[in-house]
């Protein structure tokens, strides 16, 4: 799996989270994510790319993700830090999931809501299942990075719409079911966790350090400086 990193830095909800707007946003920026919700586009857009590039503005304040996922490349470029509070489910899901959008395939077109057209099948179903196997790669990682069941804590939009947890939309589950793709949520988070089992979870932890101080005030004004640039810096204290 490949990982771009593409922070959408002009949007509005990394502005909020910067400057930790209200305390959901530091509570998150602390905490890390509880769960991941998985997401699809619901346009016939494969590229991650023209996403980022039509969310990254300071006049987009309608969604953010921590994510898309490429259909033609299976890239991901990452959108937020993981640790950002996104607005990516319309509902209290923000507050606790982070947020990973499937780009769709081309060779679909959209009728109306959640209902399209397939034009190539074979075309499709390879962009959907180029999507998928990087967004199980990617989930793995994740629940491992923040130590979270895959079982209990990966979810669909569609399914955070029907526990209140989010508004009601059909992602990505219609777009595999209007496919005829051989996937499900159930299947999903069964993949996930086969795909935890298997990674390497030992062997060295390589940390990078930027400053080392005795003097706590002069550390937290260099953390600051430090996180302008990289907001999952973070400070530790070392007895010795
Ligand atoms: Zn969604």
């Amino acid at each position: 799996m490949e990982l771009i990193e593409s922070y959408l830095t002009n949007n509005p909800c990394f502005q909020a989270n910067v400057s930790q707007a209200d305390g959901r946003y530091a509570l998150f920026q602390t905490r890390g994510p509880l769960g991941l919700m998985l997401h699809s586009v619901g346009c016939a857009q494969p590229r991650a790319e023209v996403f980022c590039k039509n969310w990254n503005r300071a006049d987009y304040d309608r969604a953010c993700v921590h994510a898309f996922i490429d259909a033609k490349t299976g890239t991901v470029r990452q959108t937020l830090p993981w640790n950002f509070r996104g607005w990516h489910c319309g509902g209290s899901g923000n507050d606790s999931h982070l947020g990973v959008e499937l780009c769709e395939s081309d060779a679909i077109r959209y009728e109306g809501g959640a209902r399209f057209t397939v034009l190539d099948r074979q075309t499709a179903l390879a962009d959907c299942r180029r999507g998928y196997e990087a967004a199980v790669e990617l989930f793995a990682l994740l629940c491992g990075k923040y130590g979270l069941d895959p079982k209990s804590a990966v979810c669909s939009h569609r399914e955070g719409g029907k526990r209140g947890i989010a508004s009601g939309h059909a992602d990505p589950e219609h777009y595999w079911s209007g496919l005829g793709a051989p996937y499900s949520m159930e299947g999903f988070r069964a993949d996930v966790a086969k795909a935890l089992a298997t990674m390497p979870q030992t062997g060295p932890l390589y940390r990078v350090q930027v400053g080392a101080f005795r003097n706590r005030a002069y550390a937290e004004a260099y953390l600051r400086q430090v996180q302008a640039h990289f907001p999952e810096a973070f400070l530790k204290t070392e007895a010795n």
